[in-house]
């Protein structure tokens, strides 16, 4: 992880938003949870894509997210197109994309469909006075509507990672709302202790998160993660 950031930052001084392969990267380097995201520039790259996710016997489905370098909301933009299931949804939105974004648009990332769940935000925010915080969340696309959120400094203690999913205001919610099941709370707070190493091991990191993050009784899955440097 220190030689991706050292060389992220030789090429670019000024820092950064990571890339999606390199987030990709940065993420298996502490085991965090994201889900295949395979990135290709083309359509017939996207087509071969999505089919060979099939083949993985992965579910049918698959999202695609248009890519350029310094956007923030995808979904927003229309950059995001879930619950694709034949190759000719996939061909069309790789056209639609093209057509929507122009000369913008470096590639798009294909996913496998992930099985519905509570979406969370985990993630890490520098504090500038006392360093690396790390934060959990009601996230998805409505987390600015919500704003509830918990964050402690890093790194995080036991006490830290037992109390952060009491203390959101929707933390019903993850512990089994009106006949839904329980998230699996170890999985998410073994994200939480995760980013926590993240953020002490390095300090150039300005920001990161996964949002969502997917809680289902099962575990947890990632399916859109950023990450910058300074
Ligand atoms: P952004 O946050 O930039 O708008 P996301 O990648 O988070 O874009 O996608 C927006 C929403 O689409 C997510 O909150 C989630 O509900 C859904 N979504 C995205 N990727 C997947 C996936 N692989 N499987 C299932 N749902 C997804
Ligand atoms: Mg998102």
């Amino acid at each position: 992880a220190r030689r991706l950031v050292e060389s992220f930052l030789t090429a670019n001084p000024g820092g950064g938003w990571l890339d999606p392969a390199l987030t990709v990267e940065l993420f298996d380097c502490y085991g965090l949870p994201l889900t295949i995201s395979i990135w290709t520039p083309d359509e017939h790259g996207t087509v071969v894509a999505a089919q060979s996710l099939r083949q993985l016997g992965h579910r049918r489905e698959v999202v695609l997210k248009a890519y350029w370098p310094g956007q923030v909301h995808k979904s927003a933009a229309g950059a995001v197109r879930t619950g694709l299931a034949t190759d000719t949804q996939v061909r069309q939105t790789f056209r639609e994309f093209t057509e929507r974004f122009g000369s913008r648009l470096t590639g798009v990332v294909v996913q496998p469909m992930a099985a519905p769940g509570l979406e969370l935000l985990a993630g890490v925010v520098q504090d500038r006075v006392f360093g690396p915080l790390v934060l959990l969340g009601l996230g998805g696309t409505a987390t600015e509507v919500l704003d509830d959120r918990a964050a402690r400094l890093a790194p995080l203690t036991e006490r830290d990672l037992a109390t952060m999913p009491a203390e959101l205001r929707g933390s019903a919610l993850l512990s089994g709302h009106q006949g839904a099941p329980a998230v699996d709370l170890a999985a998410v707070q073994d994200v939480l202790a995760r980013l926590s190493h993240l953020a002490t091991d390095l300090p150039q990191l300005a920001e990161l998160d996964l949002n969502p993050l997917i809680a289902r009784p099962d575990g947890v899955l990632c399916v859109d993660a950023r990450a910058r440097l300074e």
